[in-house]
Order: C-alpha cells, then structure tokens, then sequence
C-alpha cells in the first residue's frame, strides 16, 4: 500500500507527489550555488482532512501507533532498536522575581547522546524501507556520530564525510560504530559537495541536514513529545540554532498539530545563536543576505551558511518568534550552571540555548508562569576542551602531610 505524503517547496510552492527518493525541489535546486542556503528544501505534507476525520472516530489513535501517519514511513517497526526520542522532560517551578516554569526536554538522552538521532532514525528507516543498505552524510561531528551509531544498530554502512578538523569526541563515535570516516581538505562546504557527488555516483542515500527533507521530519517528533508530556502546553520553547533544522522540525511538529486541530496555536520558538555565527537571526528581514564566517566555541551551531535559511525564516516570521544571541563566555557559564544546579552536563550548543534563557530573563521579557523548554541537544562529553580551560583544577596533596584546613 503507498503512504500518502507529498513534498512541497519552500521556495516556488511546487508540489511533488513522487514517492521515490526525492532531496530538492528539482525546478529550485538549479539555482543552488556554491556558499548559499539551500534553495528548493522540502516539506512533508500529509492528508491532514483524513487523518483528522479519524481522530474523530479514535482520539487516541495517532498517540497509540506513534504517530505513523505523521511520518513518510510504512510502519515503525523500520526504526532502529535503539531508543530514539522519548526523551526525558524534568520540570522545575522557578521562584524569583518573576515566577516561572523551567522544562528541561534532555536529548541527550538519544543513543549516541544528541538530537541528531531523531533525523538519522527516520533516514535509516526510510532507506531500509526502500532496500537501501548504505547511507552517506557530510558533517561537521554529530549528525555523523549519529548516522553512524544508528546505522550500526540497523546494520546498515554509513559514510561520514568531515572537514579536516572536526572534534575529536564526535569522530571516536563515528569509528566506533564501524562507520568508514573519510575526513576531507577544506571545510564543510567541500565535504558536502563531494557527498552529494558520491551519493549520484554510488546510488548511496543522502542524509544531508535540510538537503534530505526527513531530517526535518525527523526532527518534528520533539514537537509531539512535548504535545503529550506537558500537562500545560509550553508558552515558549528555546532552541539552539545552527542549520536551523532543529528548529524547522519544531515548528513542523506543531504545525502537524494545528493543521489536525490537536492545538490551537504555536508556542513562541525562541532561536539562539552565538554572537559569533548569528547568520540565521541577523538575516530575518530583507531580501538581501550578508553571511559572515562562523567563529564560536559552540562546534555545533558555528555555521556559516545555513542550509535550511528560507523555511527557518519562514517559520520565524509567520510565526512570531524570536532571535537571541549570546557570547561564548555566556554560554560556558550556562554550561557549568547547568550542570551545577541540575546534574545535566551538556555540550555548548546546547548549553547556548539555556544561555539565551538568562539573558531573556536578565532582560525581564519572561511572563509570570509562564512554561518554557529549553531543548538540551547534545552531551557534554563530547566536547570536554571548551569547558576545562574555565575549570580551576585543583593541585594533588600529599596523602602523608597536608593541612586539614585546606580540605
Ligand atoms: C546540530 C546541532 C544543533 C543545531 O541544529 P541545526 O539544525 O543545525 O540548527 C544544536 N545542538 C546540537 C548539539 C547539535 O548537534
Ligand atoms: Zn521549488
């Protein structure tokens, strides 16, 4: 039986109902160049009509077969074994001047310890539905470790195309999980552009962030979880953005949502980026685009060109959201506070999206009781250097003659 799902267009509204492996819009990919967004990125769109007057009949019917059709797959038993998603959400009541709810939604829970299995489980299920045993993806460390862990559990080969110097933690997890890791001369870009060479040449499948349409459509499943583990639905929801896919499958799973009348309106996305890769949130108005080189120790939002720029801008600015930007040092302290106060290590990126909490409420913008998540995308192992140069290591004793006061 065919699933029914289209693919529409962000940019020219084109519409595919091609249900063979499709990337880009074809019409808007010709005008890809070198160094910009991707034109041409994909949206999943379902027959919303039918799949409400079901709900009718059945309210508990998309809960109860996790949302399959929701997702561009036959059945969920194409996933991984492993535990994608469900993630765990710790709720605190946050006293002080203004009085708040903090929710705390940890992905780096996920298997290889990031977001980015939420997209690899999805790619992986799809190829393996399709007979496809071999999927490729350029990456700058964790949708690499990812596509790599998770394809290990799926017995599937994964290729992972890095830039020379990506971190160390990441590409130990790539080699771990018996993925060929093949880092390649310059940055990002040039691993990407051979990708999408190897994947043509080779019939391999392209788990490119934004390129490949189900990586936003793995990522909405976040949206879902949230829908159904907060007794209150979240007032704002704060996200780390790099490639901005992450925060495109936020709004997507919402989206889903009100189309089948399961909400009634989006939580404010609040979009955090570091001061010094801010190409989403300084290019929100405008036709003319200006993309500066990424410079932050937050590895995983330093972006300098955002690939999914057009549908995360889209969504911004139909839907009210809003740009923070915060400095390194904000996000190391947010790091350690994080997990000081709440036992939750976690690596910068993520830590950047708490960083843009503080500054939200330094700047009194936060509504008394508000509920706010903050989506915690990646673990703090992985990235132990930007950290440990801020931490004061103490000196050895010696175990025979110390001063008791010193302890
Ligand atoms: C990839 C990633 C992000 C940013 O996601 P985008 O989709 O690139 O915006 C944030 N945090 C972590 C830990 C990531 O790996
Ligand atoms: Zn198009």
């Amino acid at each position: 039986m065919a699933k029914e799902y289209i693919y529409k267009c962000v940019n020219c509204g084109s519409e595919y109902t091609n249900q063979e492996i499709l990337y880009l819009c074809p019409l808007c990919a010709k005008e890809n160049k070198e160094g910009q967004p991707l034109k041409g990125v994909l949206k999943v769109l379902y027959p919303y009509i039918e799949i409400k007057n079901r709900l009718e009949i059945q309210p508990d019917y998309l809960i109860k077969s996790d949302y399959i059709d929701l997702l561009p797959i036959h059945t969920v038993d194409s996933f991984p074994p492993l535990l994608v998603g469900k993630t765990p959400l710790y709720t605190y009541k946050q006293e002080g001047n203004i009085p708040f709810f903090l929710h705390l939604k940890v992905e780096s829970s996920n298997p290889t310890f990031s977001f980015k299995d939420r997209a690899s489980a999805l790619v992986s299920a799809f190829a393996k539905e399709k007979g496809i045993q071999t999927i490729i993806a350029a990456s700058t460390g964790n949708a690499g470790s990812s596509l790599a862990g998770i394809c290990a559990s799926q017995k599937q080969k994964a290729i992972i195309l890095v830039p020379e110097k990506a971190p160390k933690a990441k590409l130990t997890q790539v080699l771990m999980y018996g993925a060929k890791l093949i880092p390649v001369k310059g940055n990002y870009d040039d691993a990407y552009d051979l990708s999408l060479k190897l994947t043509e040449q080779k019939g391999w499948y392209n788990r490119n962030t934004a390129f490949n349409p189900l990586t936003i459509e793995g990522k909405k499943t976040v949206a879902f979880e949230l829908f159904e583990q907060m007794d209150v639905f979240p007032d704002k929801v704060f996200v780390p953005v790099g490639d901005g896919v992450i925060l495109a499958g936020v709004y997507k799973g919402f989206e889903d949502l009100l189309e089948l009348s399961l909400i009634d309106k989006i939580p404010q996305i609040i979009a955090v980026q570091a001061e010094g890769s801010s190409n989403l949130i300084d290019n929100l108005i405008g036709e003319e685009h200006h993309f500066n080189s990424a410079s932050t120790l937050a590895d995983s939002i330093s972006v300098d060109i955002p690939r999914n720029f057009y549908m995360a801008r889209d969504y911004i600015n139909r839907f009210q959201g809003l740009g923070i930007k915060v400095s390194d040092a904000e996000i190391i302290d947010a790091s350690q506070y994080l997990a000081n106060q709440f036992g939750l290590f976690v690596e910068p990126a993520a830590a950047a999206a708490y960083a843009g909490l503080i500054k939200y409420q330094i700047e009194d913008q936060i509504v008394k009781d508000e509920q706010i998540v903050i989506l915690l995308t990646g673990n703090g192992l992985k990235d132990i250097d930007s950290v440990f140069k801020s931490l004061d290591f103490p000196k050895p004793i010696d175990p025979n003659s110390f001063d008791l006061d010193m302890i």
